[in-house]
């Protein structure tokens, strides 16, 4: 890649931002505002990979202000969908809310002023860990103050055309029987088993018949009333199919990514954007899902969901972030296991940023210095931080249990690891602490090994098993690398990736005398 062809600061963020820009010059509409937006779940406990949506929006915000023009995110709480099933670890009373607006619902936990306000908060509390600035929307007050009502007038007055362009597209019939539009039903403040199949547009009113629908494999049961809702004004809402592109004119909208979940209702909005509300659509882009290690979409509505909140028990906000910007497509598995190595690599993008790791391949070079830069959101350090080897810290940790963070820092300056304690790396000792005291599994280095050092190992794990301890282990290394035939400063190296997964560590002798022999010999013997 030459010089001229590098794009912004050389990720996939800057090439967004760009097409989009490219976009709209072409369309010929006004960039004194550049709105991107990014939808927030109020239904289930939000996953990272629902603070991704807003995060990576925030980077191509982020993008488009480094191209001089200003941007705005807008995170939009849809807390007008309806509750589908209660998530696991909240209370069964939330049962006769089924079907219920989530923004309707009172906060289990009483801390806010709904269901859906709770559950959007933690989202919301997420982005602001890491530093992310948005423009707070909510469905309930969208709707409420009628800032849809243009667009849903439109949408229902070409309901006929548009429920037969559904069909085509993705071979749903609903919207060919009903109307795309849910009102809450005035006795019951059911959402979905109110059914409207009539506007009376010189009102701006729906007619709906509360029936019993089915909701996912559930009969939710209606109330039978007859009523009528004032799109204005009335509680209701827009269905999926037809509402994003309602809120993309209605709010100026010019990027949304959307997930592969989300395809099919993206493909009809789009359509109704352009051709319904006369709308062009915002410039997409479709971001990688994350699965669980157990290689099944992490769900919202499951337990043990990974939140912002448990991953920063652990890593630092940098690593969400980086966890984020690396990339955007695909599908990637995500557990708890990849913060130690997020941790590492944030530390080999800082020192490729400040010279200290040369790299001599250009385009890799501005690539990681950009996504090194996009990690800081664009306000990199002006010096590189003191780095200390997170699974040296968690090794460490697992000795200290007791005034944890005094007696690993002493070690880090015995070991001369560090040259003075830093308020910084105390943060990341109690990350490493919080790590090696949830899970003691360490997930296993691949490293690929010859015969002879094999065979060393064995002859290592056979000496540390010793009852007796060796009187200088470190010798004992040295004399067995060479009887190997094996260069000691390798074996060293495969040690130290064996042990904490990078190719260097303090004094291995004295550092396997800390963390203990019997752990080392039980580790190493994984490798013979
Ligand atoms: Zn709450
Ligand atoms: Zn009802």
């Amino acid at each position: 890649m030459s010089e001229s062809e590098i794009i912004g600061k050389g990720t996939w963020i800057d090439k967004l931002a760009h097409e989009l820009l490219e976009r709209e010059k072409n369309l010929g509409r006004k960039l004194d505002l550049i709105r991107v937006e990014s939808g927030l779940g109020a239904s289930g406990v939000p996953h990272i990979g629902s603070l991704g949506d807003a995060v990576r929006a925030y980077g191509v915000k982020l993008a488009l202000e480094n191209f001089g023009f200003k941007s705005e995110l807008i995170a939009y709480s849809d807390d007008l969908d309806g509750l589908r099933k209660i998530p696991e670890g909240f209370p069964d009373s939330l049962k006769e809310h089924i079907a219920k607006p989530v923004s309707l619902i009172p906060d289990p936990f009483g801390c806010h002023d709904s269901y859906g306000m709770h559950m959007s908060s933690i989202l919301l509390d997420g982005l602001d860990k890491v530093g992310i600035k948005y423009e707070f929307r909510r469905a309930a007050d969208t709707y409420k103050k009628g800032l849809l009502g243009d667009q849903i007038h439109t949408i229902l007055i070409n309901n006929q055309k548009i429920g037969e362009k559904i069909s085509d597209l993705v071979g749903q019939d609903k919207f060919q029987k009903a109307l795309p539009y849910f009102p809450v039903c005035a006795n019951c403040s059911r959402l979905y088993t109110a059914e409207s199949k009539e506007y009376i547009a010189d009102e701006k009113k729906v007619i709906y018949n509360c029936h019993d629908v089915e909701i996912g494999s559930n009969i939710v049961k209606g109330c039978g009333h007859h009523g009528e809702a004032d799109i204005t004004k009335d509680l209701g809402k827009l269905a999926w199919k037809v509402e994003f592109a309602a809120r993309w004119a209605a709010f100026d909208i010019r990027f949304e990514a959307y997930g592969k979940d989300i395809m099919d209702s993206v493909k009809v909005n789009d359509w109704v954007s352009e051709e319904v509300l006369n709308y062009p659509p915002p410039h997409h882009v479709k971001y990688e899902m994350f699965l669980d290690k157990g290689g099944k979409k992490i769900s919202k509505s499951l337990g043990n969901v990974i939140t912002a909140q448990k991953w920063l028990e652990f890593g630092n906000p940098k690593s969400i972030l980086l966890l984020l910007y690396k990339r955007i497509t695909g599908a990637r598995e995500l557990g708890f296991e990849d913060i130690p190595s997020l941790m590492s690599e944030y530390n080999e993008l800082e020192d490729i940023y400040f010279g200290k790791i040369k790299v001599d391949n250009q385009a890799k070079l501005v690539k990681s210095k950009g996504l090194y830069e996009y990690v800081n959101l664009l306000n990199p350090p002006k010096k590189s931080g003191t780095h200390v080897n997170y699974r040296l810290l968690i090794e460490l940790s697992k000795i200290f249990k007791e005034d944890r963070k005094q007696r690993v820092m002493k070690k880090l300056l015995d070991y001369g690891v560090i040259k003075n304690p830093e308020p910084e790396i105390e943060n990341i000792i109690e990350l490493a602490g919080n790590y090696a005291d949830e899970f003691d599994q360490q997930e296993k280095t691949k490293i690929d090994l010859d015969e002879s050092t094999k065979k060393a190992l064995k002859e290592l794990s056979e000496a540390l098993k010793l009852e007796e301890e060796p009187e200088d282990i470190q010798n004992t290394i040295y004399q067995i690398a060479k009887s190997n035939n094996i260069e000691p400063k390798d074996f060293f190296k495969t040690l130290y990736q064996i042990i904490l997964g990078t190719s260097r560590g303090p004094k291995i002798g004295p550092f396997i005398l800390d963390i203990g022999r019997q752990n080392v010999a039980a580790t190493i013997s994984n490798y013979t």
